[in-house]
């Protein structure tokens, strides 16, 4: 074995035996192996892939490690506006006034890591984040590897997964189905004659029902498990939302729900001009499903939650606090979103933490910030107290489906974090969603966020 190679197995085990954190790898390397900068940046994203791979028996094979894994700070002479660059990024003019950028900083300390625990990945950068356990619905020990984005880091991620190991793990609770909504909407001009189409349809439905799941659902083991009307005006039209709710044990179901849908909608249309009912315009109703809108009628994605539980004398021990505090804490910030936006969409930063999770494993087209939202909460049971999230609809079909592919450096993600299903992912978000609020609680309360002296 190389030198080299005999430093990446030595630290790798010591990152293992708990003797070196694995962000300090790369101080690490400069003051006691005498490396040199910005050289160390790939020797330590490796000695954290090594260690990867020794936790979880799989070796790397899409996630790739570039050449020059670091970032290079840059400042226009002009504006003196400053820019961190990635080292392959060969585009230095500055975008505000066309200037070439100038180097910024000592040639030592204008280097920075791409992210904290970087380990690979050139569009997203990606980190390692330490191991979760969970127990309950999901028994697993999970090996976190996050896409981070602006703003965002590791270490909170890291510290929080490491207190609620040693307060036991997460315990998750998560439901069976993951549900989709695609809504029909029909325009009538009088409420009789929307009345005949409801009667319509109602007759109709047994027999469209089963073909629809048949066709379009069957295959991922999808069933329609409610079909709801709503009636709504706007200056004398009278509309009907003929809702279709559809679960999915596995699969996210999303798209498929919407295929036979479309079905449904030319299949009625026909219905109606056969039976003489007359309406003025049939279309797939988006806005009354809380598509890509997270809204109080969203009935999509599966429910998941994940708590820990403590002594309040520890947690008091721990935050340097007492519990009235954490009480307050949270009672602040659940007033801030329930009443300021009127219905809660991420209490705490599950905001910044959710889309770390979708970005690294890629198992949902959509945007992330409507792929789930998260509501944050405590309670007090006895002498114990019990710190929560809960994500109510949470959407990820963790195979491939007609919805789209799911990249190979992202089912390697997949399958070193430990996530085989659907429920495992939803498992693991929860957990490490609860781990990174834990920790970002207990620093706000000690006065430990944005402090600056
Ligand atoms: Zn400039």
């Amino acid at each position: 074995m190389s030198d080299k190679g005999k430093i990446i197995e030595e630290i790798a085990g010591k990152i293992k035996s708990g003797e070196i954190q694995p962000w300090k790898v790369e101080s690490v390397l400069l003051e006691e192996y005498g490396m040199n900068s910005p050289e160390h940046f790939r020797t330590a994203a490796l000695i954290r892939r090594r260690l990867i791979e020794g936790l979880t028996g799989y070796t790397f094979n899409y996630l790739e490690l570039p050449e020059k894994p670091y970032l290079m700070q840059w400042r226009c002479p002009k504006d003196n506006s400053i820019w961190h660059l990635e080292a392959r990024d060969q585009d230095t003019v500055c975008s505000r006034c066309g200037s070439q950028l100038e180097p910024y900083g000592t040639e030592i300390d204008r280097f920075r890591p791409l992210a904290n625990n970087y380990i690979g990945g050139s569009e997203e950068y990606y980190s390692y984040a330490g191991q979760i356990k969970v127990f309950g619905d999901v028994n697993k020990t999970f090996t976190n590897i996050l896409a981070y984005g602006t703003g965002f880091g590791t270490l909170g991620i890291s510290v929080g997964c490491f207190r609620v190991n040693k307060l036991g793990g997460a315990e998750i609770k998560v439901s069976k189905w993951a549900g989709a909504t695609r809504n029909l909407g029909y325009v009538f001009e009088s409420e009789e004659e929307r009345e005949r189409g409801v009667e319509a349809v109602k007759e109709y439905l047994p027999t469209l029902r089963k073909e629809m799941e048949e066709k379009y659902l069957a295959e991922f083991s999808g069933e329609i498990y409610e079909v709801e009307f709503v009636r709504r005006q706007h200056h004398g039209q009278c509309y009907l939302y003929i809702c279709f709710h559809t679960r999915f044990e596995h699969a996210r179901g999303h798209g498929d729900t919407s295929a036979a849908v479309g079905f449904a909608r030319g299949r009625f249309d026909a219905k109606f001009k056969e039976m003489g009912i007359a309406y003025v315009q049939s279309l797939i109703a988006m806005g009354f499903d809380g598509d890509l809108k997270p809204s109080p009628r969203n009935r999509r994605g599966r429910y998941v939650s994940a708590r820990v539980k403590l002594p309040i004398s520890e947690y008091e021990k721990m935050s340097k606090t007492n519990i009235d505090s954490l009480l307050t804490y949270m009672e602040i910030d659940r007033q801030g979103v329930t009443q300021e936006q009127g219905h809660f969409l991420y209490s705490g930063m599950g905001g910044e933490i959710i889309p770390a999770i979708y970005r690294g494993t890629k198992v949902n087209p959509r945007p992330y910030n409507v792929s789930c939202t998260e509501n944050v909460y405590v309670k007090i049971k006895g002498e114990d107290l019990i710190y929560g999230v809960e994500l109510p609809n949470l959407e990820a079909g963790a195979a491939s489906s007609r919805e789209g592919l799911i990249c190979p450096a992202a089912r390697e993600v997949l399958k070193f974090m430990g996530i085989g299903t659907s429920r495992e992912f939803a498992a693991v978000t929860a957990a490490i969603t609860l781990a990174g609020e834990f920790n970002f609680t207990l620093l706000h309360l000690r006065g430990e966020m944005y402090a600056s002296s």
